[in-house]
């Protein structure tokens, strides 16, 4: 079967100033339908750079980014954002809800770019809430809610447009442990039962034990687990 993700000598230098920044140093990636892949590495390795570029937020230097037989560092901006839209759900360590929006009307936000009616989308919201666990908050502030349970709409939230899959950047960063638990057996459930492919980065070693895959990004290559101790 070939991979859903393949990544194949992909560069990525920032620049500063005049001066380059390499940050990812051709690396190499296969992920398939239905994997769990964790990505560790120290900080300012280029994990974030990484999951950037797989999203289609970022653009690389060089090498290939094939999704589904598409190269998206090709596509032009405006074919992007509906590509994005599409396969890709985001969830970040600081959750990123819009403040002055409730549960139901963050969680609606990806769907605003499709042209859903409006009693389909609340149908959509009210699933994606009740997976999460939360369609008692669906009228809460962001403000309102515990740090775990604004996760648990930015999950939602990132699941309500049925993407291909999940990239996760720290998502249990600045949860408590038992806390972080709970996300990361949901994050399980979505990847087991429901078939979404995750790319996540953390720096828990037992967040990286749910995932059926893990690598190790340093300086910008990949390098075995015990490379890193060196
Ligand atoms: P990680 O997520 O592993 O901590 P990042 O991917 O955020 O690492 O960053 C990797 C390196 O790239 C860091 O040295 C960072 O300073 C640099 N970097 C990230 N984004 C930019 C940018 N937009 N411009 C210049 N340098 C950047
Ligand atoms: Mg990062």
């Amino acid at each position: 079967m070939s991979a859903l993700i393949s990544i194949r000598e992909l560069y990525k230098t920032y620049q500063r100033g005049n001066q380059p920044v390499p940050v990812l140093m051709g690396i190499n990636l296969e992920i398939h339908a239905g994997d769990y892949v964790s990505l560790m590495g120290p900080s300012g390795s280029g994990k974030s750079t990484l999951l950037n570029l797989i999203a289609g937020i970022d653009k690389p230097t060089a090498g290939a980014l094939l999704i589904d037989d598409i190269d998206i560092a090709a596509l032009p901006e405006s074919e992007l954002a509906n590509w994005r839209a599409a396969n890709v759900g985001f969830i970040f360590q600081f959750y990123n809800l819009m403040p002055m929006l409730n549960a139901a009307k963050n969680v609606e936000l990806p769907l605003l770019l499709t042209n859903l009616s409006s009693s389909e989308r609340k149908k959509q919201v009210a699933t994606a809430l009740e997976l999460v666990g939360l369609s008692d908050r669906a009228k809460h502030m962001p403000s309102e809610m515990s740090g775990g349970q604004q996760q648990r709409v930015a999950i939602a939230r990132a699941v309500v447009s049925d993407p291909t899959f999940l990239l996760c950047d720290e998502p249990t960063g600045d949860l408590d442990r038992q806390t972080a638990d709970e996300i990361l057996e949901m994050l399980q459930l979505l990847n087991s039962k429901f078939g979404k492919t995750i790319v996540m980065v953390t720096h828990d070693p037992s967040a990286a034990k749910y995932a059926t895959h893990t690598v190790h990004l340093n300086k910008g290559k990949f390098v075995k687990a015990e490379e890193l101790l060196l």
